[in-house]
């Protein structure tokens, strides 16, 4: 190993030493609304019907479920270990470009999730304090409990059940994760998921921003046996208030009854869900909590997902459209080369990314 590579492991473990508990990432922050996703078709059973209907078909026919045409998944995540992220959050970390090709999963790179767990009442607050990150974006999701966020650019807000933070790292920011302070003082169960969304090359230093979105804005879509609450992109013809910088769609699952779930997401996007709650599952595959199915990729137009669940069984859908750019990972940054990360490192340490 020679002297560069000695001086890198060393900055590296300076980096990673100011980071505390490594390579987390969350929240968002200031920039500008670039792509918009397109409008995909989403078909609850009644739709399908009615579609089936007017087509000339039968109602037996209408009903048969198209299992030839729907997605496959391709493989089925299911981490065996949790760890914790700073002293706030005891994750399952379902990919991180450590783990995985991150050509497969683009332009997704990172997903944790911080299962149910029951916080004693604390006078501290709990979580990850200051840290950057640069090249892409943090999204968290609240699900019980409350994160509270606080960035070098200004951005910063509370988020509570069913909210999402959307922060764009982009040029660099450096920013705290901790739980809020009344939550702390109270006490109780936590879960939350972070995802981490790449850039394109040509946003990677764009200017940071930060999106604090209410769980009560988001519209809902009935899809067969469950409910969607739509955090970006479109289903059908609703559109969820975060604004992405390439097409993405995610939303919120949740079984109302035992049943079957169906809608359309384009066949060339990623597709990942994962399980918070319950069981479902798509063709032979199983997700119970924690589990990741890793849909495959391919083919024009809008293809099938088809889930089935118990009722109450709750998951996260995740879609986007690949980059299809090199993906070099360090630490908390995120960028197409060695270089960059080199300057991202060098960057951070000189102030650049700014200070709480
Ligand atoms: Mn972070």
């Amino acid at each position: 190993m020679g002297p560069r590579w000695r001086r890198r492991l060393f900055v590296r473990t300076l980096v990673l030493g100011a980071v505390g508990a490594g390579l987390w990432a969350r929240l968002g922050w200031r920039g500008r609304a670039e792509t918009q996703p397109d409008i995909k078709n989403v078909r609850g059973d009644s739709m399908a019907a009615a579609e089936a209907k007017e087509a000339g078909r039968g109602e037996l026919e209408a009903a048969r479920p198209e299992a030839s045409e729907a997605r496959r998944v391709s493989k089925t995540l299911r981490p065996e270990e949790q760890h914790w992220v700073g002293d706030g959050f005891f994750v399952s970390t379902l990919f991180s470009p450590f783990q995985i090709d991150p050509q497969t999963i683009s332009p997704f790179i990172l997903l944790d999730h911080a299962a149910p767990k029951y916080f004693s009442p604390s006078l501290s607050r709990r979580g990850v304090g200051e840290h950057p990150h640069r090249g892409f974006e943090t999204v968290t999701f609240a699900y019980s409990g409350e994160v509270s966020h606080r960035d070098s650019g200004g951005g910063g807000g509370t988020i509570g059940s069913g909210d999402v933070q959307w922060m764009t790292a982009g040029a660099g920011v450096v920013h705290e994760e901790l739980h809020s302070q009344a939550f702390s003082e109270r006490g109780g169960t936590f879960e939350m998921v972070q995802l981490w969304v790449n850039l394109p090359a040509r946003l990677k230093l764009t200017q940071p921003r930060y999106q604090g979105l209410v769980g009560k804005t988001f519209p809902e879509l009935k899809l067969g046996a469950a409910t969607a609450r739509l955090v970006a992109g479109s289903l059908g013809s609703l559109r969820g208030p975060a604004q992405t910088h390439t097409p993405i769609t995610v939303f919120n699952l949740r079984f109302d009854a035992d049943g079957e779930s169906r809608f359309e997401l384009p066949r060339d996007h990623t597709l990942l869900i994962l399980g918070r709650s319950g069981s479902l599952s798509a063709g032979d595959a199983t997700a119970g909590p924690s589990n990741l199915l890793v849909f495959e990729r391919g083919g024009d137009g809008s293809g099938d997902v088809v889930l089935r669940g118990k009722a109450a069984t709750e998951a996260l859908v995740l879609s986007g459209e690949p980059l299809n750019e090199p993906v070099v990972a360090h630490g908390p940054f995120v960028m197409n080369t060695r270089t960059e990360i080199m300057t991202a490192i060098h960057d951070y340490q000189s102030g650049r990314m700014g200070r709480l």
